[in-house]
């Protein structure tokens, strides 16, 4: 095969927002193609009629936009009905799907049998020695069929998995799928496969909460005449202390991710590497990830997924993000060079705004009274002073010559008077930005009114 015939699917159903377990499958299926030159496709799985919305479609395409992950096309499973009763006719032809009739109650009652007395609950097939006339006489009462595709027990349901290696699931341990509800609506297992080959894809890459199917998949493509494609199970995400996700970092998605500051490329970053062997570092340029991905990279453990770590990584992105890349999400007047002084102190984007007031004020600060007789020293010293990008240094040093003080008896002061904070950007680069007026002005507030020195 040459690397360019590559293509990969993403497959979520319409049926709710994409969460951060999604988010790393469509990641992977994206970069993945993209490294081989390949195509990434997306699929709507919205067979389930009754919870897909259009709504979640166009979410989802926006979601992918968001993060960078364009598919190179899409189609949508309720547009193809048509390749699916043709599949089904021709698996029913060939003896592999077959009518059961068997209510959900009458299952139930089996595998209780089953399990009571130590057996796994796997289908037992009685509706393979139905006869014509049972089959009559049941649907005379008003039964309908569903249909499950015959599993063949006998057959070899390997694959070489791209995460996993050597992989291999015992059809024997398998009830048969059922593959079409008696309202003759399709369940997902068959579908899949379907578009898997009608649409070339010759990566499924998914999370390993599908081994199983795939086991299943594997004799479906063969009963259909087609060659399986390669599979790629992801191991699950799971909390930062290595247990279940929960419920509320699992459900994260993209609208709330981007709510709380996180840059598309910091999510693509660390989603990409989590669970691999390859450094969890920002990476702002999905082209390079593609290009450094590699699926042996991939530990079968489960991936952490620390919303802290995920912040870290986020705050590092944003110390290396260009100007122009931000421009148009920093407040008015907010120039790049303001960007480069304030730019290390962000946790996000969205934080250039507060250190932005800080410059431009006004800012509400406690006076320092103790700080009295300092502070006014300070503002004289600069008010002697000519104006220049190199005021902060030429200043405090003439400050400590006045007073004496150095360390951070002579600096904190001043920061806490010209700021109002107690940490923050590098003076020497914030002071020019202050600019001379508002610096002697927040001097002197600091001081505060006469006569209360306590110095
Ligand atoms: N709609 C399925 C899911 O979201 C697709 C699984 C697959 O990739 O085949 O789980």
């Amino acid at each position: 095969m040459t690397p360019s015939a590559i293509v990969t699917r993403f497959a979520p159903s319409p049926t709710g927002r994409l969460h951060v377990g999604n988010i790393r499958t469509a990641l992977v299926n994206w970069l993945f193609a993209r490294q081989n030159g390949g195509r990434f496709l997306l699929r709507l799985d919205d067979t389930d009629r009754q919870r897909s919305t259009e709504a979640y479609a166009q979410d989802i395409r926006s979601d992918l936009d968001w993060l960078g992950l364009r598919p190179d096309g899409e189609v949508r499973q309720s547009d193809r009905m048509a390749l699916y009763d043709a599949a089904f006719e021709r698996l029913r032809a060939a003896g592999r799907i077959y009518p059961a009739y068997e209510t959900a109650d009458e299952l139930d009652i089996k595998r209780k049998v089953q399990l009571s007395r130590g057996l796994p609950p796997v289908y037992d097939r009685a509706a393979l020695n139905l006869s014509e006339d049972d089959r009559a006489a049941l649907e005379a009462e008003g039964r309908r069929p569903h249909w499950r595709f015959r599993l063949d027990t006998a057959a070899e349901t390997g694959w070489t998995d791209q995460v996993r290696g050597p992989s291999h699931v015992d059809p024997a341990s398998l009830s048969d799928p059922v593959v079409r509800r008696e309202d003759g609506s399709y369940l997902y297992m068959l579908p899949s496969v379907v578009d898997d080959i009608d649409m070339g894809i010759t990566h499924v890459v998914r999370g390993e909460d599908h081994v199983t199917n795939s086991g299943v998949q594997v004799q479906m493509f063969s009963a259909l005449g087609a060659g399986a494609p390669a599979f790629a199970h992801l191991s699950l995400l799971t909390g930062a202390q290595g247990g279940k996700l929960s419920k509320r970092v699992g459900s994260m998605g993209v609208d709330e991710l981007r709510e709380q500051g996180f840059e598309a490329g910091a999510v693509t970053s660390f989603l990409a590497r989590i669970g691999t062997s390859q450094p969890v570092v920002p990476v702002p340029d999905l082209n390079i990830l593609a290009k450094d991905f590699d699926f042996s990279s991939f530990g079968r453990a489960a991936a952490r997924f620390d919303p802290e770590e995920l912040a870290h990584l986020n705050a590092k992105l944003v110390h290396m993000l260009p100007y122009d890349q931000v421009a148009d999400r920093l407040p008015q007047g907010m120039n790049e060079a303001a960007w480069s002084v304030l730019r290390p102190n962000l946790n996000t984007v969205s934080d250039a705004a507060d250190w932005w007031q800080v410059v431009t004020g006004p800012l509400t600060m406690a006076p320092q009274p103790a700080e009295r007789d300092f502070l006014i020293a300070a503002r004289d010293a600069l008010n002697d002073l000519g104006w220049d990008d190199d005021i902060w240094k030429r200043w405090t040093a003439d400050v400590k010559g006045r007073t004496g003080r150095k360390g951070k008896t002579l600096f904190q002061p001043l920061r806490l008077a010209l700021t109002g904070r107690e940490q923050g950007p590098d003076m020497s680069a914030l002071l020019p930005l202050i600019g001379r007026e508002a610096a002697l002005q927040r001097l002197e507030e600091a001081a505060g009114p006469e006569g209360r020195s306590a110095a």
